[in-house]
């Protein structure tokens, strides 16, 4: 397991050079290098590169977001768990939270805390022969 880099430890408007960058946040140059090559954003153009702590921040934040374990299909992402559960009975309800976006939210079979997943609406169909989808009571259809 990779060890635990605090994106914190860089402030968001200051320029770190590799090194200055690789010593706040305890991690080798050659890591710095490596995130770069990753696609972290620098200011490549000279040398020493320069890096904002913000581009720091923003890399660190969607390697994380890239980490957590997806779901699988017939699972929601239950808060409580931390992980992803089948809903009791398999059954959910459906709302809209945006134009192309609606939430699935049922009943995590361990803990009775409710689960939740968003789905675009492409994806209904999937989800459709996998969950017993209603709709929300409140809603207009
Ligand atoms: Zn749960």
């Amino acid at each position: 397991m990779a060890k635990r880099v605090n994106p914190m430890a860089v402030k968001t408007n200051t320029t770190y050079d590799v090194f200055e960058a690789a010593r706040e946040l305890n991690v080798t140059p050659a890591t710095i290098r490596n995130w770069i090559k990753d696609g972290m954003e620098a200011m490549t153009s000279s040398k020493p590169y320069l890096i904002l702590g913000s581009a720091i921040r923003e890399y660190l934040r969607s390697k994380k977001a890239a980490a957590r374990r997806p779901l699988k299909d017939e699972q929601l992402f239950c808060p409580s768990c931390r992980t992803g559960r089948k809903p009791v009975g398999m059954k959910v309800t459906l709302s809209a939270v945006s134009p192309k976006t609606d939430i699935l939210k049922g009943v995590c079979q361990r803990c009775d805390g409710t689960a939740t997943r968003m789905i675009s609406h492409e994806q209904h169909q999937t989800f459709a022969s996998i969950f017993r989808i209603s709709a929300e009571p409140n809603s207009k259809d």
